[in-house]
């Protein structure tokens, strides 16, 4: 299926170019919904509200921020793939596509695998952000969005996206992998797992206090409290990782989750009624855009 690509692009910037096109169309296609669901107006309630980790809700001009800075992470993104596939299809590494002659249980091990290995890679190099100056320099751009949309999963500066996205790169020059299910893996589960992880809000089907997975409030409580030096919830699937490098939120300093804040009686119909909610269909008007305050994204020190 995506080696097809490369041989249809004919070059290697012909298949950045190619894959940034469909990227693009899938994190608007993935996003939106989710964001149109959540955020619009005329769909916010309170029965899901109580369910949202932060009671406030971003303003438009923060959301167009994580549209721009998404679309910049976004032809940063494509490069590592875009590379990947050019050297498959030039006989480099040890990727292919299809089944080929492997097994089903070589399929799933590899995608098991990869699993593991990226999300301890994605721990390591988002924790890296965190406690080394040079990196944080990168990666405080994710940071400006205190209060995150399912269009901020890839708002990051290029060069962390580029290294995000590194294993696409990596991986199968390391060992025969399928590169089908290897781009399924990383653009299709991660991603909406990162929408889910920005979305905003928590869900009554897992807890934020569950022992494993990491879910939308670690991430939300990663946006709201990590900085330089604090590398809170750094993970994205599995919360081992923070769990083994002491990275968890400190317990003593409060939870501040939906789940708590419900239970602490914060949620209750007249605290909703308190809210305002932006009109966000501004973000669809042509003159909201054509502003230079839309290529001003500011990132503190
Ligand atoms: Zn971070
Ligand atoms: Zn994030
Ligand atoms: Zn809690």
């Amino acid at each position: 299926m995506l080696c097809e690509i490369n041989e249809y692009a004919g070059s290697l910037l012909g298949t950045w170019a190619y894959m940034s096109l469909l990227e693009t169309i899938f994190l608007f296609t993935m996003s939106t919904p989710v964001f149109y669901y959540y955020y619009a107006r005329s769909n916010v309630t309170y029965e899901k509200w109580i369910y949202k980790s932060n009671p406030k809700f971003p303003s438009p001009e923060k959301v167009r921020d994580e549209i721009v800075q998404m679309m910049k992470g976004m032809f940063c993104a494509t490069i590592c793939p875009a590379l990947s596939l050019h050297l498959a299809s030039n006989g480099y590494g040890y990727a292919f596509c299809g089944w080929g002659d492997r097994s089903l249980a070589y399929h799933v091990g590899t995608m098991l695998f990869t699993w593991m290995v990226a999300d301890f890679f994605e721990f390591s190099y988002h924790r890296l952000g965190h406690i080394d100056l040079k990196w944080w320099r990168h990666h405080k751009h994710h940071h400006v969005f205190h209060n995150p949309s399912p269009f901020s999963v890839i708002a990051d500066e290029p060069v962390d996206q580029f290294f995000r996205s590194s294993p696409l790169l990596v991986l199968p020059l390391l060992f025969p992998i399928n590169m089908d299910l290897l781009f399924i893996q990383f653009g299709l589960l991660f991603y909406c797992y990162g929408v889910y992880l920005h979305c905003g809000y928590e869900h009554s089907f897992i807890s934020p206090h569950n022992g494993v997975i990491n879910t939308s409030f670690q991430h939300y409580a990663h946006h709201a409290r990590s900085s330089m030096n604090t590398p809170y919830h750094c993970g994205f699937f599995f919360k081992i990782w923070d769990q083994l490098f002491g990275t968890m939120y400190p317990e003593a300093k409060g939870c501040f989750c939906a789940e708590c804040a419900r239970k602490n009686g914060e949620r209750s119909l007249e605290e909703f009624k308190k809210i305002t909610v932006p009109d966000y269909t501004i973000l669809l008007k042509p003159s909201f855009w054509m502003t230079l305050d839309t290529f001003k994204i500011v990132a503190k020190e």
